[in-house]
């Protein structure tokens, strides 16, 4: 399981989920943040830093955000 970083990261890119996993397993790609679904442990820590609320777990995203979840996956070659 994982959290996905979803469109509003698009243009806002604040980056504070980066400075608050504890394993370190977000990465900027060319337009957003992703977060490397192999290796997040679910904390959650990233979902409450967002400041445009972009992070959501897997398990709650909309059936439009799906497509992120499918992006951070192949940004991370799972
Ligand atoms: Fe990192 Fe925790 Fe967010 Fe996963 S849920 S990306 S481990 S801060």
């Amino acid at each position: 399981m994982a959290f996905v970083i979803t469109s509003p990261c698009i243009s806002e890119k604040a980056a504070d989920c980066v400075d608050v996993c504890p394993v370190d397993c977000i990465e900027l790609s060319e337009d957003q943040y992703f977060i490397d679904p192999s290796l997040c442990i679910d904390c959650g820590a990233c979902e409450s830093a967002c400041p445009v609320e972009a992070i959501y777990h897997e398990d709650e995203l909309l059936e439009e955000d799906q497509i992120f979840f499918e992006k951070a996956k192949k940004y991370f070659g799972a």
